[in-house]
Order: C-alpha cells, then structure tokens, then sequence
C-alpha cells in the first residue's frame, strides 16, 4: 500500500443545544455532547468554511486580515486509454491571485483547531477570487480525465497582521513578501449558517445509532435506515448479505443506464471482463448492479474490492431487525459512488483501450440505487468475507476513516 501522509483538521464548536464545548473531527457529521448527552447532525451545505484564529501577543495589537485557501483531500482516479490510475490526495491552495502570499497552507495550520465562520470576527476579510470549479480544474491538470470521489473540499480563511506596511503570518509571526497596502482585504466576515438537526428517527422518533463520521444512520426501534444529505435525514432502502457478521461493510448497489455502451446483464459482464465461462441464459436475465464501496479507502484496494463484489452477483435480502455486529460508517456520497462507476468498468473490462473509447462521450443514468451491508467476520488482523473469498485488512479501514 502506498504510504501517504493525510492530515486530519479538528474543529473547535459549541454543543447546539447545551453550549458546551466540543471537538469535532473534519471527517465527523455528527456532534455528540458528552456533557448534555445529545447528538445532533451538522450540515456545512455546500462546503465548511473555517477560519484560524491569530496567536501572537506580541502582534495582538496589529489588524488583522484573513486569507482564503482551498482544502481538497479525496481519492483521483485517472481515466485514459491505459490501466485507471489513483492516488489519494491533500491539497491546499491560495484562493486569491495574489502571488506574494503563500501558496499552501503549509504544515504550519495543523498545530492548531479550526472553527465555523461566523458573523463578527475582529479583522478585514478577502473574499475568494478562485472558484471552487476552477480549483478542481487545476488539481485535475491538463490531459486524461480525473475523476475525484470522496472528497472534503473547504475554505479555511488564515490570519495575517498587517503593520503600516509590513505583513506577518498571523501563525508562525514571520514576515510575508507582500506590501500590507497591496492586500486590499476591506470585507467584513461573512456569513455562513451551520445548520444541525438532533439525531432522531424521522419515522419513529428513537435515537438513530451509527458512527459519528458516517453519512447513513440506522434506528433499531424501526429497522430504517437515513442518509444524511441536502440538509436533511432521506430515507434509503438497505440491503443485507450474511447478516450474521462482526462487522457489516456497505456497499452502494447502483443499477445504470449506459446510452451507447451495452452493459446491463451479467452476460454483458462477462463478456466485458472476458470471464472464462459460457453464458447461461440465466446471465442474459439477470441485472448487472455495481457494488460500490460506499466507504473510503485506499483507491488501488477500493476497485479491487469494487470489482470483486460486482463480479460476485450476491443475493442480499430485506430485513426485519437491525442485525449484531458493527456497522463500518458510509462515507462515501451517494453521488460520488456513482462517478466512481468508469474507474470502475476501467478496471473491469480487459480492453482498456475499447472501453475508453466508449466511456469518453457515454453519459450513464443511476436507474436505481440502495444501500447493500455486506457482512466481515474479524480475524487477527483483517474482516473475512467468507462467500465472497477476500478479505481486507484492519489497518486499511482505519487509513480509509482517516480520508
Ligand atoms: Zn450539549
Ligand atoms: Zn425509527
């Protein structure tokens, strides 16, 4: 496994409904209030935005103007006429043009907490100039297509104090190249609504259980499960395979609709994937799902496991009762399983060069979509999948939660 270093921002808030403070983990929805036992759900629609607040005494009495930056962290799947490549990234970016600044956050912002942009912070704020789009373009760069999943893109505003016409780092304290004069940051902070919802079954009115990083929550009172998005608790249909488990994998299962490509039995599959095998009149019936990890991982192991569970056509079967066992958290979106279907097929199909140019101008449709929890019996160091023979190991699941 490639060794990359990510770094996770923790965020210093206020419990929504006692006022204690928390810390929350970037990759955390869920607030959980050890003081007042509440859990409530925080949506940062469309993209948290953070600032650092500026530590130096000795500075305490300069003005200060805060700078936005760009945070990208996610998987990147390469498409192109060669084997999907990947790598796992995190990134941060200057989100204004002015080329005296520093141009990434450094490491020098992850010494300390970030917090929720409010109204009223003390200091002059610079808008962004880069949008979102035009960041993601330029990770991306020119030639093969990119496609980015899993990721958490947000603004962190950074404080700089400016002398008459000096500028320092409002972190480390040393000086910028830049003329305070030419930072004409004269905006005040704005406005940015968190919203939270309290973490209650919208049917039966029970606690939802799940882990606080993941975007899907289950209660046990009514055997339903929520998937947290657009500000609010969606009900979603579950699917389950060898219930009987340690822990339950998810999976999204997602029915598509190619417009030129023919890919939608498991005859079209097979020959896809060139399987070895005669096509039974039973695979020219049968749908073709892709089962993709609804969980973030490293990307080479997330196709491998991607291309397994597809390639295994399971069975999985509604439930009554929330079956024992963990539930590994889905942190992976809905919308981001379904873009991680090309690199997908890239990694099933045996020409990659044919399917390429195929995928190049498809434009595929999600006909349907559920959640499957795929049921991992612990050993030593890995969860065993006993039906589908694979396994994977402990240590790439705590990497992943980490994404
Ligand atoms: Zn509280
Ligand atoms: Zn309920």
């Amino acid at each position: 496994m490639a060794v990359v270093s990510t770094y996770n921002f923790q965020i210093d808030m206020q419990c929504p409904q006692c006022g204690a403070p928390v810390v929350l983990n970037e990759t955390e929805y869920i607030i959980q209030c050890d003081f007042c036992r509440t859990c409530n759900i925080l949506h940062t629609h469309p993209f948290p935005c953070y600032y650092m607040e500026p530590t130096l005494k000795k500075y305490s009495s300069l003005k200060i103007a805060y700078v936005p930056y760009w945070r990208f962290k996610g998987l990147e799947f390469t498409l192109g006429k060669k084997t999907p490549g990947f790598r796992v990234i995190d990134l941060s970016y200057l989100a204004v043009k002015k080329s005296l600044l520093p141009p990434t956050l450094g490491l020098r912002s992850q010494t300390q907490k970030l917090k929720f942009l409010h109204k009223g912070i003390t200091g002059s704020f610079l808008p962004p100039a880069i949008s979102r789009k035009e960041i993601l373009q330029q990770i991306g760069g020119t030639g093969d297509k990119k496609v980015h999943i899993g990721e958490i893109l947000s603004l962190i505003f950074m404080p700089f104090y400016q002398d008459r016409d000096l500028m320092y780092d409002g972190l480390t304290g040393s000086a910028v190249a830049m003329r305070s004069s030419d930072l004409d940051a004269n905006k005040k902070s704005p406005a940015y609504n968190l919203k939270f919802t309290p973490s209650i079954c919208p049917n039966c009115g029970w606690d939802l259980k799940g882990e606080t990083d993941s975007l899907v929550l289950h209660c046990n009172n009514c055997t339903s499960f929520w998937l947290i998005s657009n500000k609010k608790l969606n009900r979603i249909k579950a699917m389950f395979f060898d219930t009987k488990s340690d822990i339950h994998m998810p999976f999204w299962r997602l029915q598509i609709e190619f417009s030129k490509l023919k890919c939608s039995t498991h005859a079209h599959l097979i020959k896809i994937a060139n399987i070895p095998t005669i096509i039974q009149k039973s695979d020219k019936q049968k749908i073709l799902y892709f089962y993709i990890p609804a969980f973030k991982i490293n990307p080479k192991l997330f196709l491998r496991i991607g291309k397994q569970t597809t390639l295994a056509r399971i069975e999985p079967s509604r439930i009554e009762n929330i079956p024992q066992g963990r539930f590994h958290p889905v942190d992976l979106p809905l919308k981001e399983g379904f873009q991680a279907v090309g690199p997908l097929l890239m990694n099933l199909c045996v020409s990659k060069k044919d399917i390429w140019n195929i995928l190049a101008d498809e434009n595929p449709k999600l006909l349907s979509y559920c959640l499957v929890y795929a049921g991992f019996h612990a050993t030593g160091s890995e969860y065993i999948q006993k039906t589908l023979g694979f396994s994977i190991q402990k240590n790439s699941l705590k990497f992943g939660r980490q994404l």
